[in-house]
């Protein structure tokens, strides 16, 4: 094909300018001494090319789960090329049309929520929640109920406020001292659960949380953050009992309850949001990479009438939101948004996630019978892990270096799989597939193939 690799005219300077000069995000560089940097260069559906114009079938939307409507669509670009061109950008203090239209479709999507709250990156939403949730502290509670929840395992971005409240531990630790008002609460992934897990864990892992709630004293917490499947920590599913006893303990306590979609928002799971799986109801979701599928850069905070309503008092002078997201004002973003969404209505792919979801789960399965590394495969839609172990019997992880050696061979056979990274005692290590919510059977026959040949090339 006539790919961009081919019009380009010189690989090798490029490959040249990159290692000279541009600092790689999660990524020791001392191998690109000896090894050159990969450069990518065009994708279509879930297919990408290198600059050595290598095909790879990618299992992980761009590395990090964002590209849900795949590569190389045009009616995205054009919405966005069209709307730039009328307006570019205006800031946030004032509305634009993109940012009204998608504000009402987005809402649709999300009964019993009605305000959304425009930013670009997925930490940048969830410090928008927080700071809302300290207002509401500071005006309501005379700045007492200020600590913010979070969870062992679950990752809510890269800011220093999003560290703080980070469950990853090997991501924090160089990145201290942390802000204060953060609290950790315990993870809920039974196969590493010990002793704890079997029947009724679902509520003893939510009770964990309460006694956490209690020891703080439940009128100084705000907020609890979840992930709905924790992602980066390993694709954790909470279980069953866990989610109803979670809502009910917020609502005990008038704890907001806050779900970062960040990954599972728009299809990802095989619902539009991943907590409506669960029958439970938010206070405040937000949510980043699949609202435009990685075509612009968009993030948004949406948050219930009740939250809203307690910033709207004009007898306060500093009773509104005083808060900005510069690049919040762009109108590529949302215009983006808006085509991405009508692309996964027209083409049915929250249902495409939903029913390609079990039939990843179950190929995966089938390697369990071949290779006893594999300990466990969870997920739901088109997001599933399979946590890979040195024992079945003591459910230890497999060591770092053979999960990064499983995931090299799946590349160097083509198929980019992504990996938890837990060189911690305890953790799990796990192998990540989010593809594209187009995939087929036959997409998911090729990455699960090539998984297998590595399984057995790696470990035996
Ligand atoms: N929340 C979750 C659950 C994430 O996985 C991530 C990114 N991987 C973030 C938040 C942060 O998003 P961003 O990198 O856009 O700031």
């Amino acid at each position: 094909m006539d790919t961009l690799y081919e019009r380009t005219n010189d690989p090798r300077a490029v490959i040249e300018a990159d290692r000279a000069h541009v600092w790689h995000h999660l990524t020791q560089h001392k191998p690109f001494e000896t090894v050159d940097p990969r450069i990518m260069v065009e994708g279509k559906g879930l297919r990408v090319w290198d600059i050595k114009g290598k095909e790879h079938i990618d299992a992980v939307s761009g590395g990090v789960w964002t590209v849900n409507v795949g590569y190389g669509r045009e009616r995205i670009a054009n919405a966005v090329r069209d709307n730039i061109l009328k307006l570019c950008f205006w800031a946030g203090a004032q509305g634009t049309i993109p940012g009204a239209q998608f504000a009402e479709r987005l809402i649709e999507k999300m009964p019993g929520l009605t305000r959304v709250y425009y930013s670009n990156s997925g930490s940048e939403a969830n410090e928008k929640a927080w700071k809302m949730v300290r207002q509401i502290s500071a005006k309501h509670h005379g700045g007492r109920k200020s600590k913010i929840l979070y969870r062992d395992r679950d990752y809510h971005g890269t800011t220093l406020a999003c560290l703080s409240a980070g469950g990853q531990q090997e991501r924090n630790a160089m990145y201290g001292p942390f802000a204060p008002g953060f609290v950790q609460v315990p993870h809920c992934l039974e196969y590493q659960a010990g002793d704890q897990g079997g029947e009724g864990y679902g509520e003893r892992a939510a009770n964990a949380i309460e006694e956490v709630i209690l020891r703080e004293g439940p009128d100084t917490i705000g907020c609890l953050c979840l992930e709905p499947i924790t992602a980066g920590g390993g694709i954790i599913v909470p279980p069953k009992g866990y989610w109803e006893r979670v809502q009910e303990i917020c609502r005990k306590h008038d704890i907001l309850l806050h779900i970062d979609e960040v990954v599972c928002g728009l299809g990802r799971t095989g619902t539009w949001f991943g907590y409506q799986q669960y029958g439970i109801q938010p206070d405040i979701v937000t949510m980043a990479k699949g609202v435009a599928s990685g075509y612009a850069a968009i993030s948004c905070t949406v948050t219930t009438d009740r939250v809203f309503e307690m910033f709207k008092d004009d007898t306060d002078r500093l009773g509104y939101f005083r808060d900005i997201s510069t690049f919040g004002g762009c109108t590529a973003g949302p215009a983006a948004a808006m085509e991405n969404m009508a692309i996964i209505e027209e083409e049915g792919l929250v249902e495409n996630s939903a029913a390609m979801g079990p039939y990843l789960q179950g190929k995966l399965r089938e390697l369990m019978d071949r290779h006893a590394c594999v300990g466990e495969v969870r997920g739901l839609g088109l997001f599933q892990g399979a946590e890979l172990v040195s024992s079945r019997d003591t459910h230890e992880p497999l060591p770092e270096k053979q999960v990064q050696a499983v995931v090299a061979d799946c590349l160097a056979q083509g198929v980019i799989i992504g990996a938890s990274n837990r060189s911690m005692p305890g953790y799990n290590n796990t192998l990540l597939f989010a593809p594209s919510l187009v995939a087929t059977k036959d997409d998911l026959d090729q990455i699960v193939g090539a998984v297998d040949g590595a399984l057995g090339r790696v470990v035996g």
